[in-house]
């Protein structure tokens, strides 16, 4: 039997509306494990700039608006998850695939008793950054910035929090931020560590596309189900639903031993972990570096060089507030890394090719 902690929400408080910031953050403090993050502890909170607090939401539910009310979000619409600007309509974007981390990563947060306000919040941004034609277009994008003396390269989840703070300021609050930088990605909070609720979002991503992909592959015809060799199916399920189901549980009970234990640890038991690798790794061979991936790579690659050479030739063709105060190869690769497919498409087709003669 679960025991419920008294919660008292008085009827007495000073604010008229039902339920008001105050009364949630009173009940994650009685409802939450003591290892989530509570969205009244001042340092998770803090913002760049100070911010109108809200009589009703928490600075997470406020930063999950902030994230689903931006232009970057809106344009995970038209961006790849695997298939290039899949003509049919079941085909994963980014947008259904961030909605379908968010799910996941919010039912697991919710079942350990963490901050599922945070976990949504951080689901929800973690691919922000995402730049037209997936992993396909980063890889294109980092050789190209490395070329012109960004050694870093290109990183969707490091440009997430640049899209985030500086490029479409949303001044979210610092576990937001340190939650979709993420674990060992370059996190320079050292003040703030990492929040549980990251490491929740980092697995369920993994989960989501381990499902998806497969799906969508199959829909392309390029593998069956029966193709999964027969170790990992009979470790982690016969199918995608029961996989997914297999490994959501598994990190369920294999986090709430460690919390209880008072470890602050999010993981999938090592029997699971390791299969759910072996999926990956078979998934990589068999999708997305397959020959017909490869082709597709090679094309992508080809269109973004022609734009990137284009625009760092006609900085004046990059919209008007975009150059300064930035440097211009930062400024063209703002540009180009928030561009969907279908708009890359389109600008490639207008700047490079040729018009017919009317
Ligand atoms: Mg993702």
């Amino acid at each position: 039997m679960l025991s419920m902690p008294s919660v008292s929400f008085s009827q007495n408080s000073a604010s008229p509306l039902p339920q008001s910031c105050a009364q949630q953050a009173t009940f994650e403090a009685a409802w939450l494990h003591p290892l989530a993050a509570q969205s009244g502890h001042e340092a998770l909170i803090r913002r760049a700039r100070a911010s109108q607090p809200c009589p009703i939401r928490t600075a997470f539910q406020q930063d999950r608006d902030r994230i689903l009310h931006s232009k970057a979000f809106r344009r995970l619409k038209y961006k790849t998850q695997v298939f290039i600007s899949p003509n049919g309509d079941h085909y994963r974007t980014r947008l259904t695939h961030t909605l379908e981390v968010a799910q996941i990563a919010r039912t697991m947060a919710r079942a350990l008793r963490l901050n599922e306000d945070l976990t949504e919040a951080i689901a929800l941004g973690h691919d922000l950054g995402h730049p037209p034609f997936g992993h396909s277009g980063e890889h294109a994008l980092s050789a190209l910035c490395k070329e012109a003396g960004l050694p870093e390269g290109f990183s969707h989840t490091l440009h997430s929090v640049r899209i985030a703070t500086v490029l479409e300021p949303l001044n979210l609050t610092a576990a937001v931020l340190s939650g979709m930088q993420g674990q060992g990605k370059g996190n320079t909070d050292e003040a703030l560590p990492v929040p549980l609720e990251s490491k929740v979002v980092e697995l369920a991503d993994r989960m989501a596309y381990l499902r998806h992909d497969v799906e969508d592959a199959q829909r392309a015809e390029l593998m069956s189900e029966g193709d999964i060799p027969a170790e990992i199916r009979q470790t982690l399920g016969e199918d995608r639903q029961e996989r997914l189901n297999t490994l959501v549980l598994d990190l369920i009970e294999t986090s709430a031993g460690n919390l209880n234990n008072g470890q602050a640890k999010i993981a999938v038991s090592p029997e699971r972990f390791e299969a759910m690798q072996a999926l990956r790794g078979w998934m990589f061979e068999r999708i997305y570096l397959s020959p017909r991936q490869q082709v597709k790579d090679a094309q992508v690659k080809h269109l973004l060089e022609g734009l990137w050479q284009y625009y760092q030739a006609n900085p004046k063709a990059l919209p008007e507030d975009s150059v300064a105060p930035v440097e211009q190869v930062q400024a063209v690769l703002d540009y180009m890394a928030g561009m969907t497919d279908r708009f890359a498409l389109s600008t490639y087709q207008t700047l490079l090719l040729p018009r017919p003669y009317l």
